[in-house]
């Protein structure tokens, strides 16, 4: 019985009133309970229900969405205990739960629990006291009037009512003087409401004059968000040409409307120029959504998105399943940023579901990005989403030159890897007193290390994978599962002593040469582990803005909106790092992130210039990036997509076979392959060891699922799946639309 219900002797009752009830675990569908009588019980009310020996909070689901009840004998039918003071979760919401939940083939209850996050916040928040004195008290008798409990009478003797923290600012007096005096009868108590957390956003305080371009574009988002429908327009513009002020504009009018808007960013915790460019526009900060959040925050901001008192919410992903009462606009920022997809527990991708969520709430959608993603440009072309292009340079900044540096023809020196062009280069910049950001998309010391008298790696034993150094915190890192460990002084393998060698660079590596090359110039290393927290990466950021940084050397993390006006050269260590490997997306992939890293030169009147050191000089990525010609790479990859049948012009589905033992693991990967769907147009590869075959001490195999753009795999999936019984510890995971080939 999956719903733990007991068995009774009850005579059943006809005319009983059921409820469904979805939970926010992984069933495959909502439980019926008896509803109890009284108001409040319709669609969306949060309920508290038995389930077996416990008690769960819950959510009355719809009867006619097609989600079934387990219908369960009346006779056991079990009460819904309580209905909670929340308000209830909105039509639309429960429909994209639905949705999401079908089309990522998870539970509907696990796309539930992503948006009940929060269960405190279904309580209400307690108010504060306030307290008056009551006038005409009688004194009990013995009852004294310290120099204290005076002072408090005094003060109380006029309203407005106090709080204790009010009475204590004025008088000195704590608690127990209040208490004393409450409990003899002396002061009369007044609930307040909570105070709202959060301020509202001005939209009319004056914001930059937009450029003629920006103007334009700003014109017609305001003319969508007037529509107050279902529309998605891509914003694309160059780097630095003002696209955040834009959409700003259509976040003023959702206001003016008195309804909310929701933005989506890739790395919400490390956004604090974003956030002080909000706060210059609207005069407040908005409410923030991220996993970094603590937890009285995450539980009043849950309960103000729900009653209409956060009026605007800039978030990671996971903000798309906030419970919003009155949303009147989504914006997705970086649109084509890879963060947006989740890919645990349900695997969806944020951006995709953005837009679902705003035709299924008929409101706007604004996709922004200087690279948009090949997914976005063809569904443009195909006159779905409209497109607004921004091809210049706020001001007189202008786009900087990008050279490539060919490896081949100019290495770096032996156990170096910056190569003479580069390094000429950022002495010419230091001597010019502006700024460099040296570029490589990997963290640590060094990504591997080997024993020179018997070629050991150092690997992970819990995933297949090299352990990295990070020389920083002297550890061996797994960058997958955490795993750490001392750098032996021998080699664990055939014991030689101090034959380890570290091969290859992390960021930690470069900072190493600046030093030897650039003794004088002050560095700063931003990578996620070696900040801690938004804090820090925000004092960082003052930093280089300030000019108190010369080189910055840095992963992807800093390739995201940031706007550093003296920052004149960038350097891109190599640009192949992420080219190698089975990715359908790396060509794009790669060209979307160097493109966002050179962006980040030349933004303010100091032309910029970008160095992007390469092996493959040839190669359609390093083409269009000397070229700027955007255009034509995406032609290129657009055109070896269809010819593949690849996504946009095709669908793809990963099935995911993982478990601790390596036996049972197989057996359930070949009972999948024995059962595979065969169909015109179909194609299921594998099962194969997937590139990472161990992760996290469990073995993984996969199966990719091909099929054509106007078929929908989610059947197919589903009844494959279905018969199949997993092995024990055996977890079979879905990812429709997979980004990683991992
Ligand atoms: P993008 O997101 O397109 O890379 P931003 O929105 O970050 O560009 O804008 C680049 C810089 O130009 C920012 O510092 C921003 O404050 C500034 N800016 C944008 N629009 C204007 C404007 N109309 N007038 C003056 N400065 C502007
Ligand atoms: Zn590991």
């Amino acid at each position: 019985m999956p719903n733990g219900h007991t068995s009774s002797d009850a005579v059943p009752d006809p005319g009983v009133e059921r409820v469904r009830v979805l939970l926010p675990l992984g069933l495959p569908g909502p439980l019926d309970y008896r509803a109890v009588p009284g108001p409040g019980l319709g669609p969306g009310a949060f309920v508290r229900v038995p389930l077996g020996s416990a008690e769960r909070l819950g959510v009355v689901w719809d009867r006619e969405s097609g989600a079934d009840g387990d219908g369960i004998d009346e006779a056991r039918l079990r009460d819904v205990l309580e209905i909670l003071d929340a308000p209830p979760l909105g039509a639309v919401m429960r429909r994209f739960i639905d949705w999401v939940a079908g089309y990522t083939l998870a539970p509907p209850g696990a796309v539930l629990k992503m948006a009940m996050s929060v269960p405190k916040a279904l309580a209400p928040e307690a108010g504060v006291s306030a307290y008056l004195g009551v006038p005409g008290w009688p004194r009990p008798e013995g009852f004294r009037i310290t120099a204290q409990r005076n002072k408090v009478l005094e003060l109380l003797a006029a309203g407005p009512p106090r709080t204790p923290a009010d009475i204590r600012a004025e008088t000195g007096a704590g608690a127990s003087v209040i208490k004393g005096l409450e409990a003899a009868g002396a002061l009369a108590v007044h609930a307040l409401a909570p105070p709202s957390p959060f301020a509202a956003p001005d939209p009319d305080r004056a914001g930059p004059a937009l450029t003629p371009a920006q103007a334009a574009a700003a014109a017609k988002l305001l003319a969508a968000v007037r529509a107050e429908k279902f529309s998605v327009t891509l914003l694309d513009g160059v780097t630095g040409s003002g696209k955040t002020e834009v959409y700003f504009e259509a976040i003023a009018e959702t206001l003016r409307r008195g309804r909310q808007a929701l933005v989506l960013l890739p790395e919400i915790a490390l956004s604090a120029q974003w956030l002080e460019r909000f706060a210059a526009r609207f005069g407040c900060a908005p409410a923030l959504w991220h996993s970094e959040l603590g937890a009285a925050r995450r539980r009043r901001t849950w309960r103000a998105v729900a009653e209409d008192r956060a009026p605007v919410v800039v978030g990671a992903r996971s903000a798309l399943f906030l419970p919003y009462a009155a949303l009147g606009l989504i914006v997705i920022d970086e649109e084509h940023d890879g963060s947006y997809k989740q890919e645990d527990g349900v695997f969806y991708s944020a951006r995709d579901m953005g837009v679902v969520r705003g035709h299924l709430g008929a409101l706007p959608v604004v996709l922004a990005s200087a690279t948009p993603s090949l997914e976005t440009v063809v569904n443009v072309e195909r006159g779905r989403y409209a497109a607004l292009r921004l091809g210049e340079r706020i001001g007189s900044a202008t786009l900087p030159e990008v050279g490539l540096v060919d490896l081949r023809a100019a290495p770096p020196p032996s156990g170096r890897w910056l190569s003479p062009p580069l390094a000429e280069a950022l002495a010419e910049t230091l001597e010019a007193g502006q700024q460099a950001l040296l570029f490589l998309n990997r963290r640590g010391y060094a990504p591997l290390t080997l024993c020179r008298a018997c070629g050991h790696r150092l690997e992970c034993p819990n995933c297949s994978a090299w352990l990295v150094e990070h020389r920083a915190s002297g550890r061996l890192t797994c960058h997958h599962c955490g795993y750490a460990l001392r750098p032996p002084s021998s080699c664990p393998d055939c014991q030689a002593e101090a034959s380890l060698a570290a091969c290859g660079p992390g960021v930690e590596r470069i900072a190493e040469e600046v030093s030897a090359l650039f003794p004088e110039a002050r560095q700063c290393i931003m990578a996620s582990d070696t900040l801690a927290g938004p804090q820090s990466f925000g004092d960082i950021v003052a930093a280089v803005t300030s000019g108190a940084v010369d080189i910055l050397i840095g992963t992807q993390i800093i390739a995201k909106g940031y706007h550093f006006p003296r920052l004149t050269l960038v350097g891109v260590v190599d640009a192949d790092l992420g080219l190698s490997g089975a990715d359908l997306r790396a060509s794009e992939h790669t060209h979307q992130l160097l493109t966002q890293v050179a962006g980040r030169a030349g933004r303010a009147e100091l032309p910029g210039r970008v160095l992007v050191q390469t092996y493959m000089p040839e190669h359609p990525v390093m083409a269009a990036l000397a070229s700027g010609d955007r255009e034509a790479f995406i032609r290129a990859e657009k055109a070896e997509r269809k010819a593949a049948h690849m996504p946009p012009f095709g669908r793809l589905a990963a099935v995911i076979v993982s478990g601790p033992r390596e036996g049972e693991v197989d057996a359930t990967a070949r009972a999948l392959g024995r059962v595979r769907p065969n169909a015109p147009g179909l194609e299921v590869l594998g099962p194969a060891p997937a590139a990472l075959s161990l992760l996290r001490g469990r073995h993984r195999r996969r199966f990719l699922v091909k099929g054509a753009r106007n078929r929908a795999l989610q059947p197919i999936l589903r009844h494959w799946l279905a018969r199949v019984r997993p092995g024990k510890a055996v977890r079979i995971q879905v990812d429709v639309d997979p980004v990683s080939f991992l």
